[in-house]
């Protein structure tokens, strides 16, 4: 036999077709690159067309990342014709179809696996994945779950999954999450779907899916420790010891050059934006952007719009392009929104270069939906956050920044949305509660000054985690010496 002992590593990424699933994945590929590992991240030919460029990136700079394409089954599926991402997904009745064409992926991947070269050490992959489980041991192989939500959001759902205190009351009700170092007030409103007792629809998708969670050989998590430590400290209680708490991943973007062509093709022409932001005063402008698949309604984003313009801060305002965006593209035209605030608002309609936004010195505040990735984003950019949470998990991650971290301020959000059922509730929040969420986090009195300095600390400790030394590099040192010897005993058992 061949042996592969001290031979090199090569770990396949198979992320969720979802960016923001697959651009933590691909930050997690460049971190682990540098660490001297062969990378495949699997994927599919149009997610593909998004982040070509910046695996070119990274292979320039000698990091050993490559891409497999699979064919997603889009039309078999029932799904228009090239969506292969839920962001691009027209509607909630949709989700199954997705998944299950996300599923068919299996039987490819598995005809490809022994083209792979060196042989795959193991398979991490991320949520909604479950065959990757099956994969795995196929080939046996471990296969690591990505876990793109962090610990405090974990614990606050675990504990309310066992204790059921949230049971048998009405919506807007509060009650304290038993058990937790925080006291942590919630309702039934603002809780995920998957504890929601009223969002049956999917439950079944959910359940089948959750087993990709339930068995993997160990975690990483997208966090650092010491941003969330007793929550890391109550994950690994409840998850067991092979948790690698890895991130922030983002950081691992250094180079504005990585930072503009993140994710996709920015929406805006990057020397023009950056040329805008240098015009600005430091730590003045407000960032304001909802994730990748948010749907709110035009009488929602109008609001939201013309919050940040009574806010009388300089504002970047990201609007995502949806079919939905029709009607807010022409209320900013008949209203000359744009038109009016050309001094000091710039408007991306699109995708925008978040992370290269948020490190730019003239970020005073990001607005945001709070979903896990932006929420870290914003603590690594030292950047006080003014929360405006949606639904899934992001009002748990809203009660982490505001009440535990006291890093940013609430807009004040007091029930979820159904993903894809936007149009169905009212105003989530309006202008003023807008406004006065800016003007507390840009206050300069000793409550903005503190806020702020706080914001800064976590920012450099999420700097740091990932530098060589810190507890993200450490900890990613320790998943390739468990995969490293896993691959060692499974030869030694082979030979
Ligand atoms: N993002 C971006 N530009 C955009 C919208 C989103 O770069 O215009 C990135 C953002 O930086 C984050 C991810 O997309 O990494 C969104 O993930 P998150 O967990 O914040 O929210 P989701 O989109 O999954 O709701």
């Amino acid at each position: 036999m061949a042996s592969q002992l001290n031979n090199q590593l090569h770990f396949v990424l198979i992320p969720l077709m979802s960016p923001g699933h697959q651009i933590p994945m691909i930050d997690m590929a460049k971190l682990l690159a540098i660490h001297g590992i062969v990378v495949t991240i699997v994927t599919t030919p149009q997610n593909a067309i998004n982040f070509t460029s910046t695996i070119q990136l990274s292979v320039q700079s000698g990091l050993k990342i490559q891409l497999l394409q699979l064919q997603f089954p889009a039309t078999e599926s029932g799904l228009p014709a090239g969506c292969e991402n839920m962001d691009k997904l027209p509607s909630r009745s949709l989700i199954r179809n997705f998944f299950i064409a996300a599923s068919m992926l299996q039987q490819q991947f598995e005809r490809v696996f022994h083209t792979l070269k060196p042989r795959p050490s193991c398979i991490i992959s991320g949520k909604n994945l479950p065959w990757t489980v099956e994969t795995a041991r196929k080939f046996k192989i471990p296969r690591i779950f990505f876990d793109a939500m962090g610990c405090f959001s974990f614990s606050c759902s675990n504990k309310l999954e066992t204790s059921r205190v949230h049971e048998n009351l009405s919506k807007f009700e509060t009650f304290i999450v038993p058990d937790l170092p925080h006291r942590i007030e919630l309702s039934q409103a603002k809780l995920p779907e998957s504890l929601s007792p009223d969002s049956k629809d999917l439950s079944d998708v959910r359940d089948s899916l959750r087993a990709a969670e339930t068995i993997p050989d160990g975690i990483v998590v997208n966090t650092f420790e010491e941003l969330e430590k007793e929550y890391v400290t109550e994950y690994i209680k409840v998850k067991g010891n092979n948790v690698w708490c890895v991130g922030p991943v983002s950081a691992s973007n250094k180079l504005n050059l990585d930072r503009a062509e993140r994710g996709k093709k920015a929406s805006i022409d990057e020397t023009h934006l950056l040329k805008w932001l240098d015009m600005q005063e430091p730590e003045s402008v407000i960032y304001a952007c909802l994730g990748s698949i948010c749907g709110l309604t035009s009488l929602q984003l109008v609001e939201l719009g013309l919050g940040l313009e009574a806010s009388n801060q300089p504002f970047i305002w990201v609007i995502r392009e949806s079919e939905k965006s029709e009607g807010i593209n022409k209320w900013i035209v008949d209203e000359c929104f744009e038109e009016r605030n050309k001094e000091k608002g710039l408007i991306i309609r699109g995708w925008s270069p978040q992370v290269l936004i948020l490190s730019h010195k003239s970020i005073g505040g990001f607005l945001t939906h709070c979903g896990w990735n932006s929420t870290l984003e914003g603590v690594t950019a030292g950047v006080p956050i003014v929360a405006c949470p949606l639904f899934a998990e992001q009002f748990l991650n809203e009660k982490l920044v505001v009440e535990v971290l006291r890093i940013g301020v609430s807009v004040g959000v007091e029930a979820a949305v159904a993903w894809g059922l936007e149009d169905e509730v009212g105003l989530l929040m309006k202008r003023e509660q807008v406004k006065k969420a800016i003007e507390m986090v840009m206050d300069e009195g000793e409550e903005g000054e503190e806020r702020r300095k706080r914001a800064k600390e976590f920012s450099c400790m999420a700097e740091r985690a990932i530098e060589e030394g810190g507890s993200s590099y450490h900890n990613m040192e320790m998943l390739i010496q468990y995969v490293s010897s896993r691959v060692e005993s499974t030869e030694l058992l082979d030979y």
